[in-house]
């Protein structure tokens, strides 16, 4: 989790924005009167609890989070308010280390020697006659040159010295391959030896793609551990890190969907069947800095797991099942309150995929893709998987049971954040229980349930007669998983990281956008106060020189935004090489996400202020009508510019295609 990230978890935006603004439940949201407009009308203010967001409906037409809320109100710029706010949240900020660039070089140098060690596993493996015995391991397990290849699988050899020898001779000390994790030391004696030996050695990759490590399984029959991992180094942080992310990341954000096995050889087998949104837990029962990794790139995550876990008895214990993977010593934890809290938190689908008594995920992938398909389909939510399991062989005569599952259910159900879904479960606890859902809910639970959020001051905005009808208000969820264009964070997120690579870009779109009669990119574009901060500093250095480095960006961003800036530097690349076709398209998504920003808009205004509400108030019908008007405007403004654009990129195509550009 990022710093803002932990700020945001820990700060309601409701108590926040209730300091200064008098707030009234209205729904599922809050309303008042807007802090940054003349008004005395009509509450245009919203605060929407489950987004942790704000906006106002009114004049200003703004929005944003609990930062920009904070920058706009005090006047702050995002560096005061990350202080301030941390500060409040309990969370310290760390200071950006003077000794950065030299730890960087150190990891740098460290990622050199990792390379250069996968490399040498691996052409071990293709061409030492001592790794036959890993080339007919995968054999075996149906793996192709192509697998091999594109996963780099290698091959330690059965000695104690050879890979210290090997780099000794290339410059390498002893403490920098201790460093790496490839030599072991023994602490009695402080002899030094080689820590992979006849191992099948599979290179583990951050998200960028940079080796930071290996998992090696033993190619001795009774070899133990199975799975040896390299330990814990400064690149190598298991709970930081889920294999095969930055080959499957495309495809996860393709697919809208991440399916999350247990082992290297799942995720290896499943790319090989042409399923490529497949990535493995490392051993570690599924952590929150791994799950908001991947949740850059899709918020819908299937965990995949096998019978002996599903089937579990201890699902009804403790709603935990400890599930024996990759390494003996290590036990997984299937942990069904930690992933509801997760989900809350990260506004994430988790669902859990459940396989066959006794086939892995190998297995199925290459008996039947089709099989995969239709299990990965059948995926049930965290809570309706519990329901199932826990219910399954009940005897529904026997009530002292029946007492004991809704026990072990409900406070699972109390841990759900959205009040509708919460109610699904209800309902769908009591029909698997065949009772009635009053009698479900006078059950008393044996722990205390979660704390309530604090309701907000009831009085601060007169009471008129039709507020009842406010209450019936929603919000959408924003880019709900799966379905819908590309998000807004994510366009965003992609033209930040063109324009820091090549800033250039910036100047080159931001006069497309005028050609066609829109304003610049603006701070404001923004929906993450990150990246308002990196666009503002992007935009301050573009004003000193017209030459901006990554490493002077870096250099002058603050820790937290400097994590940002590093996630964004790992996103892949856009394809077109060229910088003019770079500019079309940069400019066209900037139009998508204004345009996306209305259709959001839209669907808000119609959702807050329905009908009978704009009846009963004239206020609010004037205010639904004039935004209503200003959007339409926009839209229509944005849908000539994209035409315009479109027209452009087609010009160019036929220029190219006649030789003429
Ligand atoms: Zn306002």
């Amino acid at each position: 989790m990022t710093v803002t990230e932990e700020i945001k978890s820990r700060l309601d935006i409701v108590d926040v924005v209730s300091e200064t603004v008098s707030l009234r439940r209205s729904g599922r949201n809050f309303a008042g009167f807007c802090p940054f407009h003349q008004n005395t009308r009509t509450p245009s203010f919203f605060v929407f609890p489950e987004t942790q967001t704000w906006r106002c409906f009114g004049a200003c037409a703004e929005g944003g989070d609990l930062f920009s809320f904070v920058m706009k109100k005090e006047g702050w710029e995002f560096k005061e308010a990350l202080k301030n706010l941390a500060n409040r949240a309990g969370v310290t900020l760390e200071e950006a280390a003077p000794v950065d660039k030299e730890t960087r070089k150190a990891h740098n140098k460290q990622a050199g020697l990792l390379q250069a060690a996968a490399d040498y596993f691996h052409q071990l493996f293709l061409y030492a006659p001592q790794a036959e015995v890993a080339r007919s391991y995968m054999a075996r397990r149906s793996f192709n040159e192509e697998t091999i290849e594109a996963f780099a699988v290698g091959f330690a050899l059965d000695s104690w010295d050879a890979c210290r020898s090997h780099f000794n001779m290339q410059g390498y000390s002893d403490q920098e391959l201790l460093a790496a994790g490839l030599l072991t030391e023994n602490p009695d004696k402080g002899t030094k030896y080689d820590r992979f030996r006849n191992r099948l050695m599979i290179p583990i990759r951050d998200v960028d793609g940079r080796i930071v490590g290996f998992g090696a399984r033993t190619l001795d029959k009774d070899g133990l551990p199975k799975y040896l991992n390299s330990p814990q180094t400064d690149l190598f942080d298991k709970s930081h890190l889920l294999f095969g992310l930055d080959m499957a990341k495309r495809a996860i954000r393709e697919a809208r969907q991440a399916v999350i096995v247990e082992g290297y050889m799942d995720v290896m087998q499943a790319w090989q069947g042409g399923f490529h949104n497949v990535v493995a837990q490392m051993g570690t029962a599924l952590t929150e800095q791994q799950l908001q990794m991947l949740k850059r790139y899709t918020k819908r995550f299937i965990l995949a797991l096998d019978a002996d876990a599903a089937g579990a008895k201890a699902t009804l214990r403790s709603l935990q099942v400890a599930r024996q993977t990759l390494d003996r010593e290590v036990e997984v934890k299937f942990d069904a309150h930690g992933l509801v809290q997760h989900e809350g938190r990260l506004q994430a689908d988790i669902r859990v995929m459940t396989l066959p008594e006794g086939k892995d995920p190998d297995n199925i992938v290459q008996e039947s893709p089709e099989e995969w398909e239709r299990l990965v389909e059948a995926a049930k939510p965290v809570v309706a998987y519990v329901i199932s399991v826990a219910t399954a062989d009940l005897d529904l005569d026997d009530a002292k049971a029946k007492t004991e599952v809704a026990q072990q259910v409900l406070p699972l159900i109390k841990d759900i954040q959205d009040p509708i879904e919460r109610d699904h479960y209800w309902q769908q606890l009591a029909r698997a229980l065949r009772i009635d859902e009053r009698a479900l809910r006078q059950i008393r639970l044996p722990e205390k349930p979660l704390p309530e959020r604090r309701a907000a001051p009831e009085t601060a905005v007169p009471q008129t007669k039709s507020t009842a009808h406010v209450g019936w208000a929603t919000v959408p969820k924003k880019a709900r998983s799966g379905v819908g264009p590309i998000a807004t964070d994510i366009r965003q997120a992609d033209y930040l990281h063109q324009i820091i690579r090549l800033p250039n870009l910036v100047l080159r779109v931001n006069q497309k956008l005028q050609e066609c009669g829109q304003t610049h990119v603006v701070v404001d574009d923004f929906v993450l106060a990150e990246d308002r901060a990196i666009m503002r500093q992007m935009y301050h250095l573009l004003d000193v020189s017209s030459v901006v480095t990554i490493d002077e960006l870096w250099d002058s961003l603050e820790q937290a935004l400097q994590n940002r800036l590093k996630f964004l530097l790992s996103l892949p690349q856009s394809t077109p090489s060229e910088l003019e076709k770079l500019a079309d398209q940069l400019t066209t998504s900037v139009l998508d996400w204004r345009l996306q920003e209305i259709y959001d808009r839209v669907v808000e205004l119609q959702q807050l202020f329905p009908p009978t509400l704009r009846q009963e108030q004239p206020g609010i019908a004037e205010m639904y009508a004039q935004q209503t008007r200003d959007l339409h405007m926009a839209k229509l403004k944005l849908i000539k510019a994209k035409n315009m654009m479109s027209a452009t990129s087609r010009r160019r195509s036929e220029d190219a295609l006649n030789g003429r550009y």
